[in-house]
């Protein structure tokens, strides 16, 4: 792994930093000696593993991909890393990412874009040759990048949006998004509370179920959305091959209509049609359903997402910690008169071009004259969502019956499904030069774009289209993953397919997964 990153960073950029060599070999040695001795820590142990740089690390700097936070240190480790330490993982770096997770082409990072490492896999010399660099897609951009160019076995990432199963979709590795609540966020710094969650990123469905149900989904106290132990029914298993049958006899697997939109590529719509009949072929019977709502799901996402962040980066104000404006060095704890300026002035050089474009639109959808219209509105349709998704699933919502047993169930007296099968992205990886841009802050145009603008206008959709086929999930808080599944038949690159199951049915997911694979 340390001779690939060495070979390839430069290149790829997936790293934001590496652990110190002599550390690293250090701890494999120790790794050795414990497996030799038949007493190995647990099912990683010597397991070069990276995090996001979301996650905080007491070891190295934790930045958010952000100026704002560039050199920060945490003083402890979230609970995730922990958890994967306890089994062993060694920590091999910290992963490069949209600042604050805002992206979905990793091109927002303040420490530069990252590439899609695909061609280096197959390429010899000038590792890109002539051809034009792509995407590795966001915003765990790196996560996917490491793994997929061998830098480590397993990264973990953040999915508030789809940030995991793009990049994986892109890359040609396995990204698993899990219901949320089962594993925890402390020490994962927020970008949208209620839709964030720890994201996988492995080479195998195997892996990423083994990092999941063994690893890391535990309840956690101290955070305040972890979902008790009682409410988990999912059962902890020994790594084997056994664990995933081949049959899916009697399985219903749906096609949700509305996720045929006008911006999917051929290439795409057939991978999907394989897709479908690999999973035909395999025993389960195909039904086609509808999910209305799924239309609004890009707009309420993008009214609800920037609507926390701009809540939780108010806490970036150059007092607490990270960057501060040395601009008012003359008097810089005051905020009154001209020191007034010192969050301000913090607030400009810290953040970059997208974040400060969330957090004017978050805030503005936040404001007494606009919150009926936007905010509330969008919460209203986040659960018209999400009864979609409790229309088409056989199984119950397990939260809906917790916290009101007397419910009768939705779909009573229907088949419902029990996966449901999708693209993961519109297109294969795009070329750097073909991703859309807002318009941004630049001498010919000196001010931001307006918030009413940027939510109605011209734009908006063209540059977030890319999250179309991933942000349900999170507004509903069902698990989803990204299986590679074939290559573009233009290029070469890699394209992946989504599967999306009820609330806690991680069992089903991965099984089907493990096929599709
Ligand atoms: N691309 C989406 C966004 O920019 C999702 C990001 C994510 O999942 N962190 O918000």
């Amino acid at each position: 792994c340390l001779s690939r990153i060495k070979k390839y960073n430069e290149h790829v950029n997936a790293f934001i930093e590496v652990q110190n060599e002599e550390v690293l070999l250090e701890r494999a040695r120790e790794a050795e000696d414990r497996f030799n001795r038949g007493m190995v820590k647990g099912p990683l142990d010597g397991i070069p593993v990276a995090y996001k740089d979301n996650f905080c690390t007491k070891e190295l700097a934790t930045t958010c991909g952000s100026n704002i936070l560039r050199g920060f240190t945490s003083p402890y480790d979230a609970t995730v890393v922990e958890l994967l330490q306890d089994a062993g993982a060694i920590m091999i770096g910290k992963t490069n990412l949209d600042e604050f997770g805002m992206g979905s082409a990793n091109l927002y990072s303040a420490f530069g874009p990252v590439y899609n490492p695909h061609k280096i896999l197959s390429a010899s010399g000038d590792i890109y040759g002539t051809e034009e660099k792509r995407v590795a897609g966001g915003s765990s951009g790196g996560s996917a990048a490491a793994v997929a160019s061998g830098k480590c076995f397993a990264a973990l990432g953040s999915d508030t949006g789809g940030s995991v199963r793009l990049p994986a979709s892109y890359c040609g590795v396995v990204g698993f998004k899990p219901s949320y609540g089962l594993c925890s966020r402390w020490g994962l710094i927020a970008y949208a509370n209620s839709l964030d969650t720890v994201g996988i990123i492995t080479k195998t469905v195997e892996d990423s179920h083994l990092i999941f149900v063994d690893i890391i989904s535990k309840y956690d106290e101290r955070d305040s959305t972890s979902l008790p132990s009682q409410l988990r029914t999912f059962k902890s298993s020994t790594p084997s091959n056994s664990r995933f049958s081949h049959d899916l006899n009697g399985l219903r697997v749906g096609v949700p209509q509305e996720y045929f939109v006008s911006e999917l590529s051929e290439e795409i719509v057939k991978l999907w049609r394989q897709g479908i009949s690999n999973l035909r072929s395999n025993g389960a019977k195909i039904i086609t359903v509808s999910c209305p709502n799924t239309k609004y799901a890009l707009s309420t996402y993008y009214i609800l997402a920037p609507a926390e962040a701009s809540s939780n980066l108010a806490r970036y104000d150059g007092i607490r910690y990270g960057h501060r404006s040395e601009k008012d060095s003359s008097q810089p704890n005051s905020l009154d008169e001209d020191g007034g300026f010192l969050y301000a002035n913090t607030r400009d050089e810290g953040f970059g071009e997208e974040v400060k474009r969330r957090i004017m639109l978050g805030t503005y959808t936040l404001t007494a004259g606009s919150y009926e219209d936007y905010y509330l509105r969008a919460q209203k349709i986040r659960r018209l969502i999400q009864s979609d998704f409790d229309q088409v699933f056989s199984k119950p919502n397990p939260l809906q019956h917790h916290n009101n047993p007397n419910a009768a169930d939705n779909n009573t007296g229907k088949e419902g499904v029990d996966v449901l099968i999708t693209p993961v992205a519109t297109s294969i990886s795009p070329k750097i030069s073909d991703y859309a841009f807002l318009p941004s802050r630049n001498d010919s145009n000196p001010e931001l774009p307006n918030a009413h603008d940027l939510l109605s206008g011209v734009g908006f959709l063209n540059a977030y289209v890319n999250d179309v086929f991933t942000v349900p999930a999170n507004l509903s808080g069902i698990p989803a993953i990204s299986v590679p599944f074939g290559i573009s038949l233009t290029n070469g690159y890699p394209i992946g397919l989504q599967l999306m199951a009820q609330y806690g049915d991680e069992t089903t997911l991965f099984k089907v997964a493990k096929i599709l694979e």
